[in-house]
């Protein structure tokens, strides 16, 4: 999901436009994990914090490669990750998302509803529309979140000749619903806007998300 808000709010206080350059205090219990570039500001095990950094790491550095689009390695990012779920719920756009990408005039942002592994490719998925967003690609919404999903399943291999980087594994349960439900009209999914509700009720968004991959 990518949105564009002009605030958040964080540990009970408001964090605007302007001040989020230093948006995490440490008496709220608040760590900051960061590789220069890409920071990591969460109130979870700061331990967990490292794989995912690696992660963007990784994929950034694929996508690079790859040459399908501009990617400015250099470009900074500030990821907000909660702890608990509860938390996360006040700040959550809607039922179906569990985390969000934004961007500001002071910076750009991917907001998480915690660090756990296994939503490691829901973290892919926001950090690509970081790196698509950062260059300035403008996409239909259905390409643009279906690109975030191809990229987000990415798996890198080592073999005898060196690294090896696989796209486009199916998202878990994307087939099971296709399988489920009928599918949208390929006019109607095109048409699909961040204000309909293929966009916000999360039974509607399974169906565009699976379908737009
Ligand atoms: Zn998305």
């Amino acid at each position: 999901m990518i949105v564009s808000l002009g605030f958040i709010i964080l540990a009970g206080r408001p964090i605007s436009a302007d001040n989020m350059t230093n948006p995490v205090s440490e008496d709220a219990g608040w760590i900051r994990v960061s590789d220069g570039n890409i920071s990591v500001y969460t109130q979870g095990d700061p331990a967990q914090a490292v794989p995912l950094i690696a992660t963007f790491s990784q994929l950034r550095s694929a996508l690079a490669q790859t040459g399908v689009f501009h990617v400015d390695e250099s470009a900074t990012l500030k990821v907000i990750a909660f702890h608990y779920e509860k938390e996360f719920n006040q700040y959550r756009l809607n039922l179906g998302a569990c985390a969000f990408f934004q961007q500001t005039r002071r910076g750009e942002y991917v907001v998480l509803q915690d660090l756990e592994p296994s939503h490691r490719n829901v973290s892919a998925h926001e950090f690509t529309h970081f790196l698509l967003a950062h260059v300035g690609v403008t996409l239909p919404l259905w390409l643009n979140e279906g690109l975030a999903d191809f990229y987000s399943t990415f798996e890198i291999a080592q073999d005898i000749s060196g690294d090896k980087v696989t796209f486009g594994r199916p998202v878990v349960g994307r087939q099971a619903i296709l399988r489920s439900y009928p599918w949208l009209p390929l006019d109607n999914l095109f048409r699909i806007s961040t204000s309909s509700s293929y966009y916000s009720e999360p039974e509607q968004m399974a169906l565009f998300y699976s379908e737009s991959c």
